[in-house]
C-alpha cells in the first residue's frame, strides 16, 4: 500500500516517530497525518460535533482519494491538549477507534501510544 492515515496529536514530538512506525509496521510510503490537539479525547467525547465531522472527512479524503490502507489514532505521554491519565487515554483511544471502524468497517484501524521516550507502539485494544 501507498497511504496510510494517522489521526495524531498536533505534538511536533510526535510526527516523526508516528510517520516512521507506520512505514515500518505497514510499508507506507506515505503517511496522511490529520492533526488537532489529544485527537484522542476529542473523538472519544465528541463534545464538538463540528471538529469531530471535520476529523471525519479529512479520513475520508484519505481513504478515497488515497486509498488508505489503514488508520492509526493516536494518543502519547505528555500531550497538553489531552492531560488524561495513560490509562484514561488509552479509554479514549479505544472510544475513538470504535467510532471509525464503524465509517469503515473493511479497513484496519488501530490505536497507537507514543511512551515517554517517543516510542511508538500499538495498543492491544480489545484487551482491556
Ligand atoms: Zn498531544
Amino acid at each position: 500500500m501507498e497511504f496510510y492515515t494517522a489521526v495524531n496529536c498536533m505534538d511536533g514530538r510526535v510526527q516523526l516517530p508516528v510517520i516512521t512506525y507506520l512505514q515500518n509496521r505497514f510499508g507506507a510510503t506515505y503517511v496522511d497525518m490529520i492533526t488537532e490537539p489529544g485527537p484522542n479525547r476529542l473523538l472519544a467525547d465528541q463534545t464538538d460535533p463540528a471538529l469531530t465531522g471535520s476529523i471525519l472527512n479529512r479520513i475520508k479524503i484519505s481513504v478515497e482519494k488515497h486509498a488508505s490502507g489503514g488508520i492509526a489514532v493516536v494518543g502519547h505521554y505528555d500531550c497538553a491538549g489531552n492531560p488524561a491519565s495513560e490509562e484514561k487515554q488509552f479509554a479514549q483511544t479505544r472510544k475513538a477507534v470504535e467510532l471509525i471502524r464503524k465509517e469503515y468497517p473493511g479497513l484496519d484501524i488501530i490505536g497507537l501510544w507514543v511512551d515517554e521516550n517517543w516510542e511508538v507502539r500499538q495498543l492491544q485494544l480489545d484487551d482491556r
